[in-house]
Order: structure tokens, then sequence, then C-alpha cells
């Protein structure tokens, strides 16, 4: 067999292994066609000599939520090494009457859940605070049976952004994926700071009580907050009690979400023990300064969708938070208008240069921006072996990092040689290839 593209000489990282190998990788129609140390022929030899192999990245939590727009946040996260990403997260994003025809051919392969507060949204409740009625809940419900019938990867809610959610409408639209393969919850929870093992609880109880997979998302950004370990323990602590959980982590110290929402509601400097000058206005006309009362109040009233980075959680939980060995990698990536925080464009080779500092091996570090990720979402890669696609990312060890900063919030990083998708080159040293590689997925089971 004559192989497309054949990867030469690099050291092929094999994250369920442990292994680092110098071993050549072969492509064909889309998937590895070959693992070893001979030469078949190919048409296309990519000297890898000297830089890592890996499985492409898979980033679990992301945002592509404004579908009108030129769409930087997939390349941003393309230009990472990231192969395989999962929008419609924290409750948000679109239906997939409303993706489907627009993200036709992406620049990676990108998957939705179907978010609460667009179910919510779509039987016409605007308020973000009141809680739905039994016949709109049982609306939302018929929605979201349509939605997983057709291919969605799963329910999402972001709790904090409709603060009053009752346990009666979660419960009716989770009681749906009880028993359906391959779907999960995931949940941006009710509380950050203080009162976050509350809201850590209250989703360790709906996956107990309705045996499904639930993702708690972003836990740096909810429990940074001097609770981030005693979170992770209660979760660590449900699974050794049969409960599904997982959870996943940003690499920074500071969060980013719009300043309409209910997180900016009064209480937040006490919430977390910071001021307005800890929060940075990330988009349109204040972008760049400090909150003050002024811009404060005009943004509320004004440009709710404004986006705000705030500098607020403590880096040293984050970073163990990051080491956890069940902890994946996520960019929780969000852009809107094309700005908005670093993490859209760093969170990958940030994350890795982390737990290469926390003393992690290659392999044990790619483990978690690779296999990790692809058993939580029952993704078929995360592996580079036969059979398995050809999403792969090569890079230099030595260089690796990323450049994106709160200032030049999309620099993309260093060190990403090549990111292949499905077999085709998508970035070749930084320039993403004119033809779309990616595709949407769609769960079948
Ligand atoms: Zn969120």
């Amino acid at each position: 067999m004559r192989l497309d593209t054949l990867i030469e000489g690099g050291a092929l990282i094999d994250p369920v292994a442990g292994t680092e190998l110098v071993m050549n990788v072969g492509i064909a129609t889309g998937r590895v066609a070959y693992v070893g140390a001979d030469a078949p022929d190919a048409a296309r030899v990519i000297d890898a000599r000297g830089l890592c192999v890996s499985p492409g990245f898979i980033d679990t939590h992301m945002h592509d939520e404004e579908l009108d727009e030129p769409d930087p946040i997939q390349n941003s996260l393309l230009l990472q090494g990231v192969t395989t990403a999962i929008a419609g997260n924290c409750g948000t994003g679109p239906l997939i009457d409303e993706y489907a025809p627009r993200r036709r051919t992406p620049w990676l392969k990108l998957a939705y859940q179907t978010g609460h507060t667009v179910l919510r949204r779509t039987v016409g409740i605007d308020d973000i605070y009141r809680p739905a009625t039994a016949a709109e809940t049982g609306r939302m419900r018929d929605l979201l049976r349509a939605e997983l019938a057709r291919g969605s990867f799963g329910l999402s809610f972001g709790l904090e952004y409709a603060p009053n959610t009752s346990p009666q409408e979660i419960d009716a639209l989770a009681s749906l994926l009880t028993g359906l393969p391959e779907r999960w919850v995931s949940v941006h929870i009710r509380y950050d700071g203080p009162r976050c093992l509350d809201g850590i609880r209250e989703v360790i109880d709906i996956a107990r009580r309705f045996k499904l997979r639930l993702q708690v998302s972003h836990i740096g950004s909810m429990t940074a907050f001097g609770y981030c370990m005693e979170a992770v323990r209660m979760i660590e602590g449900a699974k050794a009690d049969g409960v599904d959980m997982t959870f996943d982590c940003y690499p920074y110290d500071a969060f980013c979400t719009f300043i309409g929402s209910a997180v900016f509601d009064p209480g937040f400097e006490q919430r977390w023990n910071k001021g307005l000058v800890d929060l940075e206005v990330a988009t349109g006309k204040y972008k760049g300064t400090r909150m003050t009362p002024e811009s404060y109040t005009d943004l509320r009233a004004n440009d709710p969708m404004a986006l705000i980075i705030a500098h607020v959680m403590n880096d040293s939980e984050i970073r163990q938070c990051l080491a956890h060995p069940s902890c994946a990698i996520a960019s929780d990536g969000i852009l809107h208008g094309g700005e908005g925080h670093p993490r859209a464009a760093g969170t990958f080779p940030r994350a890795l240069r982390i737990l290469r500092e926390a003393g992690l091996s290659w392999p044990e570090a790619i483990r978690h921006a690779t296999s990790l990720p692809a058993r939580m979402a029952w993704l078929d890669g995360g592996r580079l072996v036969e059979g398995a696609p050809a999403d792969i990312v090569v890079f230099d060890p030595a260089s690796l990092r990323d450049r994106a900063t709160f200032a030049d919030q999309l620099a993309p990083p260093e060190g990403i040689a090549w990111v292949i998708v499905d077999g085709m080159v998508a970035v070749d040293h930084g320039t993403i290839s004119p033809k779309p590689a990616g595709r949407l997925l769609f769960k079948t089971a």
C-alpha cells in the first residue's frame, strides 16, 4: 500500500502507553495506516526529526456562538494543535438547525452540545432569573430530545447564568440522557467563590440520580478561590462511589465572560474578595482598560455582550488542578467580534508547559490533552495507533510555548510545526491551509 503521508523520524508520543519513541507514522485515507521503524513509500514525507509527534489535541469545552462572524476561534484553536473541539457549553451555543448549515466546512473537527439557556430562549424565556413553567419545561424536553436524536453530543448547563433554574427543570432535561450512549451533561456550576462546593454537590447529585456522565466545566474559574482541591476531592470521592464525573480546566488565573451576565450582578466583589480594578474590559470601546464604576454602569446598560476578563483566581490552585491525573485541558475559548481572552489562542501550549514544569513527562502531559479528553467525550482518537484517525500535532518540545497575552489575545503559539486533521495538513508552520480540513461531528449511537 502506498501511503498518502509519512511522518518520519519524530518522537511518537503515546499517552496511553506512556512512551516517547522515535517511530515513523504513515497516513492513508485519513487514518493512521502504519506505525514503525520502516519507511514505506509515501506521496509526501514530513521530516519530523528532533520533533515530537502527538495525537491532535482535543478541546472538550469551547464556544462557537457567533455563527455570522468569520470564525477566528476555530483558527486560534487549530494553530495550537487542537484537531477536535466541542462547542455549545455553559448553556449557550446554537441549535443544530442554526449551526449545521453555517458550519459545513469547519477548520477542525467540530461538535456541539445543546445549551440549556438556548432551549429556554427558544421556548420564549427571555428573563434569565425566571424559573421555567411546567409547560415550558415540557417544550424544552421535546426540543432536547430532537437535538439528541440528530446527533448533539449532550446537554450543557450554565447554572450561574440562569441562577434560579429549578431542580425540576434540571431533572426533566438531564433525565433524557439516562441510558443514552456516549452523551453527557456539562455544567458551569451554579456558584463560583465561597458557595462553589454547594454547586459541586448539586451536580454530583444529578450524575448520581440519573446515572449519567457529568463534566464539571472550567473547574478552576469556579473554585480556585481557596476551594479547588476540595472540589476535586469531592469529585474523586463521588467517582470512587461509582458516580461518573469528569472535569476540565484552563491554565489562567483570570476568567472571562459577558458583563451583562448574572456573574456580574451586585456582590461579585465580595464573592471574589477583589475590586473593579481586577476586572479588565476585553472588547468594545473600553477594551484594555480596568473597570470603573462609570464603565461598569455604562456597559451593563448599553453593551451587555462586552467581555470582561476577571483577574481573580489563585494561580497556584490552577496549576495544582491541571496536574491532577483526572483533569482535562480545555480552553473555554470564547471571542466576541474576534476579541476576548488569550485562552482562545494559548491554552494548550501553556497548559503543557505548566505540566512539564510540574515534573510530568511529555506522554503524561500530553495525556491531559488527548487520550483523557477523548475518553471523556467517547471520541475515536487521542492515540496514534493503526486505524486511529490521523489527527496529529508535530511540535518542537524545546520551543513550544504560548504567546497570546491579555494585550495580544490571538497571538499564535510558538513551536507547532504541523497540525494534521483527518490526514490533511491543516497547519504548516503557522500557516493555515486555505482548504478547511475539518468536519462536523454528530453522535450516531
Ligand atoms: Zn462557563
